[in-house]
């Protein structure tokens, strides 16, 4: 799609088409809705899980409790592991084929719903489900799934986004269906109460990045977007050292909860096409180094932002003086912009985020796999356009 506005003359949006069929059900005690959701889908459930947190908090019992009592044949995937392999989506799609599953169940986080993404396209396609997704290929259909998400972060409960890691290949790569929108998700934030607390840190770093990841469009007329970006920013900000220092606390988890899952639902993204620089260099630094998303965010993030601050200093200025308050006064906007980005280095630092890419014992050498991963895609960056040589630069600079 591109830009259908004059700049200068009209203050137009750009054209959008948003769909979203996922039924969101929230709050405390909805897991209750689950038989009735799962009634129309036939009794054949894959149901798959993590490492075994969910036995821990209890939604592993009450999931077993109404999927006994509707007399459902269940078969478990459990070990999906944060960077979700391969490996396990294909076993997923082999129980899939020689079951014949109705329905996949997912309980968990980010990874295992989209674990359950790949597991119910890979289903329904006669290749190789990698082919599907590191060749961006369309398809059409694929089976049914459901969430119960358990942690708050990357908003794959409500829309049609996956993300899968080839070990073989060190490629962490992202592909999008609309075949994949989950037929619901369940939202209880109570589920998310015993999240660690880095996993709790991260967690509200990914829903920020992915606002921001928006939020920096060259798009015009898009004032409302952009005020409600930067309240779900600003509450962001207020509620997570709350949350950290109080973390059974289900108001804080609520509020989360509910920014984590319309931050990437569609809401955020009308009218306007955002940049996804920093998430784009950050799959491929987990394909190769197998670090967490968000980490990985937390110090790709700000440094892409020193990278594309000249593209658009007002933006800059205006998130810096709207999310944390930097006075605009007698400065130029690129000052303002500078403080901003200082600003969220710090937020997330105080949250317990690492600042560089070496903490994880990334040096120089990685670096050039790294960038040939991320410019497979081609040549990207809707605010500040990317080639390699940004994509090192950005890359360096985090070291
Ligand atoms: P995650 O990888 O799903 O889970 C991280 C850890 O949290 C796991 O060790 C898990 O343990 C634990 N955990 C989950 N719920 C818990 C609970 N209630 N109590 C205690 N521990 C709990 O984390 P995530 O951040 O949600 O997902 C990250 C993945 O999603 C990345 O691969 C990222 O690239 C991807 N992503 C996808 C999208 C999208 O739109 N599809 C967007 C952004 C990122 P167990 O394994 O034991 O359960
Ligand atoms: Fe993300």
């Amino acid at each position: 799609i591109k830009n259908n506005f004059l700049k200068g003359e009209r203050d137009e949006m750009n054209r959008f088409i948003q769909y979203n069929p996922v039924k969101w059900i929230f709050g405390k005690g909805s897991i209750n809705r689950l038989q009735a959701e799962l009634s129309q889908f036939g009794k054949n459930i894959l149901f798959v899980y993590g490492g075994g947190s969910i036995k821990q908090h209890g939604v592993y019992d009450e999931v077993i409790k109404q999927l006994e009592e509707m007399e459902a044949n269940v078969y478990e995937l459990s070990g999906v592991e944060p960077n979700p392999r391969l490996a396990v989506v294909h076993k997923g799609i082999g129980i899939c084929k020689e079951k014949n599953i109705d329905f996949i169940l997912a309980v968990g986080g980010g990874s295992v719903i989209d674990s359950a993404k790949a597991i119910a396209a890979g289903a329904k396609y006669e290749g190789d489900v990698w082919e599907l997704i590191a060749e961006g290929k369309k398809i059409s259909e694929a089976l049914p799934i459901g969430t119960v998400l358990t942690l708050a972060a990357t908003g794959s409960e409500m829309n049609a986004g996956l993300v899968i890691t080839n070990a073989d290949t060190r490629e962490k790569i992202d592909w999008h269906s609309q075949h994949v929108f989950p037929q619901f998700s369940i939202c209880d934030p109570a589920y998310t109460v015993t999240v660690p607390r880095d996993q709790t840190a991260f967690g509200v770093i990914d829903i920020m990045c992915h606002i921001m990841e928006n939020y920096f469009h060259q798009g015009e007329g898009t004032e409302l977007q952009d005020g409600f970006s930067e309240q779900l920013l600003r509450m962001l900000v207020e509620t997570a050292p709350r949350l950290l220092e109080q973390p059974d606390q289900y108001e804080y988890r609520e509020k989360v909860m509910y920014a984590g899952t319309v931050a990437l639902n569609g809401t955020l993204q009308s009218g306007y096409r955002g940049d996804w620089t920093a998430h784009i260099i950050e799959h491929a630094v987990s394909g190769v180094h197998d670090i967490p998303h968000a980490a990985g965010l937390a110090i790709l993030f700000p440094t892409w932002m020193e990278y594309a601050l000249d593209s658009r200093p007002a933006r800059f200025s205006q998130f810096a003086s709207r999310v944390f308050g930097v006075k605009t006064a007698g400065r130029t906007e690129r000052e303002a912009g500078v403080e901003g980005i200082q600003a969220l280095r710090n937020f997330w630092r105080h949250l317990g985020a690492p600042a560089h890419l070496s903490n994880y014992g990334i040096k120089h050498d990685s670096l050039g796999e790294i960038a040939d991963h991320v410019m497979k895609r081609g040549e990207f960056g809707r605010f500040c356009p990317m080639n390699r040589d940004g994509v090192l630069s950005v890359l360096r600079a985090s070291l």
